[in-house]
């Protein structure tokens, strides 16, 4: 994880904001988040949906889980 201003690798925790990681620069005092990992998730779950389909539950089921 590298600061997004400087590019420093000196950092601190400095809590949670929405469930992210968030860090405190040590080089120029900026604050900045983990990067949300949204494609992975996004795939797990059409990869979900699509194994529900293989299972012969149809498109309303999985419209009713999701
Ligand atoms: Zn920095």
């Amino acid at each position: 994880m590298k600061c997004s201003r400087c590019v420093s690798i000196n950092h601190c925790k400095d809590g949670l904001i929405k469930g992210l990681q968030r860090y405190k620069c040590k080089e120029c005092k900026y604050h900045y988040t983990e990067e949300r990992k949204s494609d992975v998730k996004s795939k797990q779950v059409k990869r979900q949906a699509f194994e529900l389909y293989l299972e012969g539950l149809g498109f309303r089921a999985i419209g009713c889980c999701i």
